[in-house]
């Protein structure tokens, strides 16, 4: 149900890190994520991997070539970047500090070697980790998907066995058992940090309220 939620006003927008293992259902679930929260930007990365069947450029990711790639990396363009399974991912920086600079919340789906580079720059950014339920379901899941060649499956299941333990190092964890609860409970996450008192500017809510100048 898409509904736009009443917000206090914020000086800064939150930033929400989402990763988990290939197959665990970050595109699924972040789709419905956004459908009920229009308000929350996505950040499109940039990658050199090859477009999948339905795979748009400039809406799921930037495809670009390793030249393009490397150029824009040594530009400093890159908010975080990293290899994953022989291709290269990264987050175009401008785009998402300008969004958050003027108030916008900006959701990104990432890996978690990109996640910590993240976490060093923007400590307060809020970090979910998408839980498969089981290894198994995760192999079902990429298999069924059928873009992947039989050696990029196992390659991706063994990258996935690497990831799972770094779930320590993030604020939320959400299982994907089922896609709707997982949605809903990664949408409660960012309403209730969007809650978080040091995070909405209720100074000048107050002052616009009450008429006043700020006493605070
Ligand atoms: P896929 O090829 O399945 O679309 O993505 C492979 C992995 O790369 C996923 O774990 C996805 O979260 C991650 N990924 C997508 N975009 C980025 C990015 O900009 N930076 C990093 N570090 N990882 C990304």
């Amino acid at each position: 149900m898409a509904d736009r939620a009443a917000e206090l006003p914020r000086t800064r927008g939150n930033l929400f890190v989402v990763s988990g293992p290939s197959g665990s259902g970050k595109n699924s679930i972040l789709a419905l994520v956004r459908q009920s929260l229009p308000d929350l930007t996505y950040s499109i990365s940039a990658t050199t991997r090859a477009p999948r069947r339905n795979e748009v450029d400039g809406v799921h990711y930037s495809f670009m070539t390793k030249d393009e790639f490397d150029e824009k990396l040594r530009g400093n363009g890159f908010l975080e970047h990293a290899e994953y399974c022989g291709h290269s991912y990264g987050t175009p920086r401008a785009f998402v500090e300008e969004k958050l600079s003027a108030g916008k919340d900006v959701i990104m789906d990432i890996e978690i070697r990109g996640a910590d580079q993240v976490r060093l720059a923007m400590p307060e950014a809020v970090f979910i980790f998408l839980m498969p339920p089981s290894i198994e379901e995760l192999a079902n899941r990429i298999r069924r998907r059928g873009t992947e060649s039989a050696e990029a499956v196992e390659q991706r299941l063994k990258k996935a066995t690497e990831e799972i333990p770094s779930v320590f190092r993030y604020d939320y964890v959400v299982l994907n058992q089922n896609l709707e609860e997982a949605a809903a409970r990664v949408r409660a996450i960012i309403l209730a940090e969007r809650s978080r008192v040091a995070k909405c500017d209720c100074a000048s809510f107050i002052c616009s309220m009450t008429k006043q100048n700020n006493p605070f």
